[in-house]
């Protein structure tokens, strides 16, 4: 299978803090991947690079579907096909989701009359119709705004959806609702980088290849024997079992929460 999204050797830094360090990935088309890692080891700043946002110093080289992505604007990153779902999604006060949908669609070069039919069909397979005449994101739940998200991307149909903790602050429920929306959005024309912190949505959603990411470096990938063995141990255990010492100075900054959030396993 054909390559989407392919990261070679990348190494970021803001103000000459390190934050990824040869950091390699690589994802076919069809495929479903997750990156997991403890809080503060580079995952939202992988996604922040890649989709373009500036401030950070960047050293290697990324490409999609063979283009290489380091040499073009935002937007331009996004009509090739990359897309990013946020960790946070924000609210549009005053501007329907249709309406949202259609000038989106519109910047990605489709015409009204198939964004119009993709939305429609859309919302329905995601069951996002009686969102589309409200505000976005307004008042809606934790997990609708995160179905609401994958909605919006099986409309613009990107060749790489970087998923950013789209099931963090979700119930059981949400989480299983929103592993079927990755589920159901697979494609051959799509990779999927989904970036966990907890191991919990794997329980629903199977994904072809897990990769652990520690300190801004890509440590083990494996299949579900690796969720398997981080549920069980935590990233402590893992490092443990790689001999990755844990650094306390010029390392990674830690928040007080990141000391009680060790374990990827939260229910
Ligand atoms: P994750 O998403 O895995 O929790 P992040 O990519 O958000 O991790 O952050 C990785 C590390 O880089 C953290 O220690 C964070 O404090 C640091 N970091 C991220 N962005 C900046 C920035 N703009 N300035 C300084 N440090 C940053
Ligand atoms: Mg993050």
């Amino acid at each position: 299978m054909s390559t989407a999204l392919m990261v070679s050797d990348l190494s970021v830094a803001v103000d000459n803090k390190q934050i990824l360090d040869g950091f390699s990935l690589e994802v076919p088309f069809g495929e479903v991947h997750a990156i997991m890692g403890p809080n503060g080891s580079g995952k939202s700043t992988l996604c922040h690079v890649l989709t373009g946002k500036p401030g950070y110093q960047v050293k290697g080289s990324a490409s999609l579907n063979g283009d290489d992505l380091f040499s073009l604007d935002v937007d331009e990153r996004a009509r090739l096909g990359l897309l990013q779902s946020f960790q946070y999604p924000t609210q549009v006060a005053g501007v329907k989701l249709r309406e949202f949908m259609m000038e989106a669609a519109e910047e990605m070069g489709l015409g009204t009359a198939e964004a119009a039919t993709r939305i429609e069909t859309e919302s329905e397979r995601f069951g996002m119709g009686p969102f589309l005449d409200r505000s976005v994101n307004a008042d809606l739940s934790g997990g609708e705004k995160k179905k609401s998200e994958i909605f919006q991307m099986a409309v613009l149909r990107p060749k790489v959806a970087l998923l950013d903790e789209i099931d963090s602050g979700l119930d059981i429920d949400a989480v299983k609702q929103v592993s079927e929306a990755v589920e159901a959005m697979r494609s051959p024309d799509l990779a999927v980088v989904m970036i966990t912190h907890y191991s919990r949505i794997l329980r629903y959603l199977s994904v072809d290849r897990i990769h652990v990411m520690i300190d801004g470096r890509l440590v083990d990938s494996g299949g579900s024997e690796l969720a398997e063995e981080l549920e069980s141990g935590g990233y402590e255990g893992l490092r443990k079992r790689l001999g990755i010492e844990k650094v306390l100075e010029d390392g990674p900054m830690r928040k007080p929460a990141d000391f009680f959030t060790e374990t990827p396993f939260d229910v």
